[in-house]
């Protein structure tokens, strides 16, 4: 079998999920990592009024031309405005200020604040200002931050914690965003054991089902836990369509190698009406790969050895689900970075692409933004899980010599 590029099988998976989800009306915390279906105009100004970003007194201008540290300008004080105060009752004539706390509105007639460091209190009802204000100091104006009929967010971007925070502040308890894609996930094979009981003879435990999971939580979907199933074909079909009939998606891992007698791909083949595609992808670790529809729901057959199942979702299922979820294409993979491998990546020539598990370690400072070192996270092999849990990032290495000690190399931020 021919080996196929990874961005060719991506492609394919990637045009199978090309319609993202369906809009659902979240509430505010549900909705943090969601993608706005429609754009969200903000009702309100914010701030929704002008306000004080210093504690000080209020003043007009002109009345402080001239003052400073040796020559203070001495003004009466006309009361307190603190936030959440109303300041209707004041209006700041010349001559006179008013004390402001950050955040509360600026009364009438004032045009700046004067911070409380640049001034002193001599007596009750006069204050001095020791330097000159200019029209517009300190104050945050009405609208600085949202104006009312602005988009605030497009449709598109993403709800981040801050920006539940904007929505929040224009007054939106929900929002319209892409559903959640609904992930099934399936373990398959003979030898695994999922709980804690003694291992026989040749089982092993089961280790790709929680960390896809946990993998496919984090990156903001929702998870239906379709358990281990042995490998007899009744189990494996009752499993597959319970997970095409819940889910968006569904993935398994086991069952996909190359000239392998396994039920996963009778059961798939069957289900799909005979077009699944087995593949062999062209990157290390990961090489083989399973795609296709069962009964409109794409299905990914992931690898079984532990990494390999990870950095197969990081290739294929993890765009594909992004792409369902709505976030736009240059959000649909994992954050490229320019890293530096001090000792290399050495290899020999296989065809294919590796995607080495590294750390990175950070190197930039403020006065010099060198990029990170990359450096393998642990044992290389498909089955090393540990260098896995400890990588940062994948490295992607070339087919080719590899690369040079010192020479930079293009990462995944995991
Ligand atoms: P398979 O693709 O089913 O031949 O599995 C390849 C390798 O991955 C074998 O060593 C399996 O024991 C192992 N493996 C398969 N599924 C899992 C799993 N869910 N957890 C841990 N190892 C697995
Ligand atoms: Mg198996």
């Amino acid at each position: 079998m021919p080996l196929v590029p990874m961005d060719q099988v991506r492609a394919l998976v990637l045009e199978a999920c090309s319609t993202p989800l369906p809009a659902v009306e979240l509430v505010l915390a549900e909705a943090v990592g969601c993608v706005v279906a429609e754009p969200v105009t903000a009702a309100e100004d914010v701030p929704p009024f002008a306000n004080t970003g210093m504690d000080g007194i209020a003043v007009r201008s002109a009345d402080t031309a001239g003052a400073s540290e040796d020559a203070p300008v001495g003004l009466r004080l006309m009361g307190l405005l603190a936030a959440g105060a109303d300041p209707g009752p004041f209006h700041v004539g010349p001559g006179e200020a008013v004390r402001i706390m950050t955040g509360a509105p600026m009364p009438a007639g004032a045009d700046a604040v004067v911070m409380v460091e640049r001034t002193s209190v001599v007596a009750e009802g006069t204050v001095r200002v020791h330097a000159e204000a200019s029209r517009g100091d300190h104050i945050r104006a009405a609208g600085g931050d949202v104006r009312a009929g602005a988009v605030v967010f497009p449709a598109g971007a993403e709800i981040t914690p801050a920006g539940a925070g904007v929505l929040a502040s224009i007054g939106r308890a929900t929002v319209t965003v892409h559903r959640r894609p609904r992930v099934g996930v399936l373990s398959t094979g003979d030898e695994l054991v999922a709980d804690d009981r003694p291992l026989r003879a040749g089982q092993i435990r089961e280790s790709n089902r929680p960390a896809l999971l946990a993998l496919c939580r984090q990156s903001g979907f929702d998870v239906v836990d379709l358990g281990t199933a042995v490998d007899d074909a009744a189990t494996i079909r009752a499993a597959i369509r319970r997970g095409v009939a819940e889910c968006d998606v569904v993935l398994t891992s086991g069952g996909v190698s190359m000239g392998e007698v396994d039920l996963v791909k009778v059961v798939l083949d069957e289900l799909s009406g005979g077009t699944f595609h087995w593949l062999q992808v062209a990157i290390k670790p990961a090489k083989p790969f399973a795609f296709g529809l069962v009964g409109g729901t794409p299905v990914f057959g992931l690898p079984g050895n532990p990494v390999s199942s990870l950095v197969s979702f990081e290739c294929f299922g993890r765009p594909a689900l992004r792409r369902l979820a709505g976030h736009p294409e240059r959000r649909w993979g994992r954050r490229t970075i320019t890293a530096t491998a001090p000792d290399g990546f050495p290899r020999q020539g296989d065809g294919k692409l590796h995607l080495v598990r590294v750390g990175l370690t950070d190197k930039a400072t403020p006065e010099d933004p060198a990029p990170p070192e990359a450096r393998s996270s642990g044992g290389q092999g498909s089955n090393v899980l540990t260098a896995m849990a400890f990588a940062d990032a994948l490295a992607l290495v070339p087919d080719g010599e590899g690369i040079r000690p010192g020479n930079p190399v293009t990462c995944w931020l995991l």
